[in-house]
This record gives C-alpha cells, structure tokens and sequence, in this order.
C-alpha cells in the first residue's frame, strides 16, 4: 500500500511549491499540488543612494577641494531638464558645486567640440556631464573621446568604457554601476549564475554585460535582433538575474520571469502620464525574489553613482 507525505521544498524562488510525496515499492513519485506564491522584495534606490551618498560625503572632505561639476546641455530638452533637476538636488545635498552650460541649439558639432576642451583645461572644473539627447546636426557618439578622460562624470570615453574588460571600472557608466549597486544590495552571489541582459546600449547593456561576466556569471546579452528572431523569451525564462534596458513599456512579459530572479528594470517610458518600466510589474513581482520599481529603482542610484564619479575625477586630477 502506498504512504503520503507532505514536504516542503525551500528554494530561493519566489514560491514554495509544496510537494505531495508518493511512496511505492519500487519507486518515488513527487508531484505539486499546490503553490503558495510569494512576493518579491522590492528593490527600492532610494536608501541603497542614501547609503552611498554618505560614504561619499565622507571622501568630499578628504579631498581638500569643493568638487565643481560642469554640464552641458544643448537647447531645450524636457527630458534633460528632469535629470539635471535631480542632479542639481544631489550636488546641493554634497555641497558640489554644479556649474550649468546652456547652449544654443544651433551649435554645429565642432563648436561643441571646442566648447569641451575648454572645460577640460579649466582646472576649476573637475567633471564634465554633457546631457543627451543633443540636436539631429551632432552626432553623440562623436563626443565622448574629446571629454577629458579624467573629467569624463558620465564614464564614456573610450578610455573609460575599456576599463570595464578589466572589471575596474575607475570612472564607468553612471546606470551600469547603478545596476551591479543594486544586485549587489541583494547579496547574491553572481558565481556561475545564469544573467541575461535584455539591452546592448553603450551606456546601460554592453557595460552591464561585462561587469556580470567579470563577477563570474554566465551572461547573455540580448538586443532588437533577438527580439526580432523571438528568442527573447526563451533567454529570459531561463535568467536568474535579469537586467532590462530597452525603453519599451512591457516588453518583457511577467510571466516570462524565473522564479526567484533577481529583476533589474532600467527602462524609463511615460504611457499615460505614468511613467513604467520595461517590466509587467505586477505579474513580475509575484515571481521574483527582488526587482525595482519604476520609478524609484535604478533612477534614484544612478544620479548618485555620477556623484561618485566625479569624486573619483577628483582623485585621479590630484
Ligand atoms: P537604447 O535605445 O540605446 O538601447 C535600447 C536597446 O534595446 C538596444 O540594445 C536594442 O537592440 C534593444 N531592443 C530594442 N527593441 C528590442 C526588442 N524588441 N527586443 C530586444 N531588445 C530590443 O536605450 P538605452 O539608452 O540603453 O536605454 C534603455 C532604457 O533605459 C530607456 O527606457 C532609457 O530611458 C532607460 N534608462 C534609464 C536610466 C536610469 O537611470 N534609470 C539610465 C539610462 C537609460
């Protein structure tokens, strides 16, 4: 005669599926029978920001100098006005002086070029923002490698960007180190770990890739042509720690997420004067062991991680 038990497997997902345990003579049977749904832990910014704003209000005070950041923004941008408001917030909070450069919008690229280099010889300055999106006559990616690589806040010169195939980032990009902040806050260990990286830009996916890869995690990076071929949820089903950076609202299905990943949304979109991540939140969170909300998940750590850069600026000026 068969005997029943009841077990319960723990797992680090974000449920417990309970299992009924069948016993026969010649052999074990486990089937579910019922799943006791968990939510995730929300990965919130704002205290991970705080913690670090600290540590960096410290250094300040070692460095014998008021830091002084310089950002550039080309006409008039709503989406530019946003992010420099929160960094004009951050910098008053440290005492940093924040220096704004407004110019026209007509600029042609090699005035903004020589515009720069003057900021990059003015050793008042100590870093360098220069806000995107720019107008359609310049081409952004021709900027980067004319920032002083020492100033460059934004960590975007090529000198910079390599640093990461080393995993020691000294100055790096803003939302990438923001990211790897906040798996980090989770204390997970990335060894071996399945990542997949839904995004290849040069400021979030591609330097996201490389820093999980350098903690040892197995990574996938994904872009438009995976999505296009629809592979996309196959390499997400299987992410243990999943980091999206698309600009597309919903774009990764909840259910789409393993359990007990650790979801990272970097996507910022407005649908209806609301502003959502790339994520379907709820169906998401039910899955989960950690993800972020948008808004107040990667954001809130990304403008501190450009204060950090700039104190690190200042390091390397000395
Ligand atoms: P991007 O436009 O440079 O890159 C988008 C990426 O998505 C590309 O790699 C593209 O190949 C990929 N992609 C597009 N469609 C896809 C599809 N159907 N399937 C799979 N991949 C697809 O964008 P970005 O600058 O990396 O920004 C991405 C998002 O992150 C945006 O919403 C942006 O606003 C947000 N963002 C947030 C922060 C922050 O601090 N929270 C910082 C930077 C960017």
């Amino acid at each position: 005669m068969s005997k029943f038990y009841h077990i319960i497997l723990t797992h680090s997902a974000g449920s417990i599926p309970t299992y009924k345990l069948c016993r026969s003579a010649s052999s074990i049977t486990c089937v579910v029978i019922e799943r006791v749904t968990m939510s995730a832990k929300l990965l919130e910014g704002k205290p991970i920001a705080e913690k670090i704003k600290e540590e960096i209000r410290k250094e300040i005070k070692t460095l014998g100098r008021k830091p002084v950041l310089a950002t550039i923004q080309v006409g008039e941008n709503p989406q530019s006005t946003i992010y420099l408001k929160s960094q004009k917030k951050r910098a008053q909070e440290l005492d940093i002086e924040l220096q704004e450069h407004i110019l026209l919008d007509s600029i042609a690229e090699s005035e903004l070029i020589n515009y720069i280099r003057k900021l990059n010889q003015d050793k008042n300055v100590t870093g360098i923002l220069l806000q995107l999106p720019l107008p359609s006559q310049i081409n952004s990616k021709n900027i980067p490698i004319h920032i002083d690589p020492l100033k460059d806040v934004e960590g975007m010169h090529p000198e910079n960007v390599g640093q990461a195939i080393f995993g020691k980032m000294r100055i790096g990009s803003c939302t990438a180190l923001a990211v790897m902040e906040l798996i980090n806050a989770t204390g997970v260990d990335l060894y071996g770990k399945e990542a997949v990286i839904v995004g290849h830009s040069e400021i979030v996916g591609k330097p996201v890739s490389l820093l999980l890869l350098d903690k040892l995690a197995t990574t996938t990076t994904c872009h438009i042509a995976t999505g296009q071929r629809g592979y996309l949820p196959t390499h997400v089903k299987r992410a243990e720690i999943l980091v999206v950076a698309v600009g597309k609202p919903g774009i990764i299905h909840g259910e789409w997420v393993k359990e007990g990943a650790i979801v990272i949304d970097v996507g910022i979109n407005r649908v209806n004067d609301k502003i959502v991540g790339d994520v379907e939140f709820e169906k998401a969170y039910e899955r989960a062991s950690y993800i972020t909300p948008v808004p107040g998940g990667v954001g809130p750590v990304t403008t501190i991680m450009l204060m950090r850069n700039l104190v690190e600026s200042a390091k390397l000026q000395r």
